[in-house]
């Protein structure tokens, strides 16, 4: 028996990275995932592995309320219902605050905050309907504390845990918890930024984090598997870091 056997989950940004994974993982458990990214081919491509059983690709730019609609009437006409919801969607760009230009804090705004709370407001009525189920939000460690390069990002982190604790206490009567995910490094496109070499990427995480490794976006898929199950059915409105000890504190060794 899976631990999501029966469920409807819509996974956003999951042609690859970390929601590639959770799809994967979901699926593996006994949902029935909708993938939903602006890069068709490869969210097509692992759907496709998937199974049509299991397992379908929807266009969902998460900064558009139309995207929103269709990609819920395609999941209620696919597989009848939806119980469940990954905004894991996200982008970043580095930069100090001072050379940051509006458009790109802009951007980074309408994806990851503005594309979170689109999420929750087309998809939570119908989880109610569906009688009951979860939000997973994807933060970040940056979610928790400042870190210079990426101001705009961590201010849009910042702003999905407060949805998270309003979505949580305002959905809970609708049968609805809500949590958010705050990786710290994880091994994926985002954090090898182009025009850095991968190797320095490593160092940099192996002499940073207590764990003296980058996380995996299994080891993400695995605590987003725990929010969206019954193991944790009392908890809801919380924020859950998974950095390999980085938050814990400050290291002299
Ligand atoms: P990734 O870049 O591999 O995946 C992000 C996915 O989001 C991509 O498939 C991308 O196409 C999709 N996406 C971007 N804009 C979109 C939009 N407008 N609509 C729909 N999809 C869109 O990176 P990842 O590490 O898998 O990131 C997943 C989440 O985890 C993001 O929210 C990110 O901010 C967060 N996060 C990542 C790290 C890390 O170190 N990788 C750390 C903390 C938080």
């Amino acid at each position: 028996m899976g631990k999501l056997d029966g469920r409807v989950v819509v996974i956003t940004g999951a042609a690859r990275g970390q929601g590639e994974q959770e799809a994967r993982l979901f699926a593996a458990e006994g949902a029935r995932v909708v993938l939903g990214d602006v890069l068709d081919e490869p969210g097509r491509a692992v759907a496709k592995e998937l199974g049509a059983e299991r397992a379908v690709y929807v266009h969902l730019d998460v900064t558009r309320e139309d995207d929103w609609s269709a990609a819920v009437a395609a999941t209620k006409e696919r597989f009848g219902r939806i119980d469940g919801l990954i905004n894991n969607a996200g982008i970043v760009r580095f930069n100090a605050l001072v050379e940051t230009p509006l458009e790109e804090f802009q951007s980074m705004v309408q994806v990851n905050q503005t594309g979170c709370f689109l999420g929750i407001r087309a998809v939570a009525p119908e989880i109610t309907a569906a009688g009951g189920g979860t939000i997973v939000n994807t933060s970040s460690y940056t979610g928790m504390t400042g870190m210079a390069g990426v101001g705009a990002y961590t201010a849009t982190k910042h702003a999905v845990l407060g949805l998270t604790r309003v979505a949580a206490i305002e959905l809970a009567a609708g049968g609805i918890r809500v949590n958010a995910i705050c990786p710290g490094a994880i091994d994926t496109a985002m954090s090898h930024p182009e025009g850095v070499d991968p190797a320095v990427m490593t160092d940099l995480y192996r002499t940073k984090v207590p764990l003296r490794r980058i996380g995996q976006p299994e080891e993400v898929a695995a605590l987003a598997l725990f929010l969206t199950s019954e193991d944790s059915s009392y908890i809801t409105g919380q924020p859950f870091v998974i950095d390999g000890g980085w938050l814990a504190g400050v290291s002299l060794f």
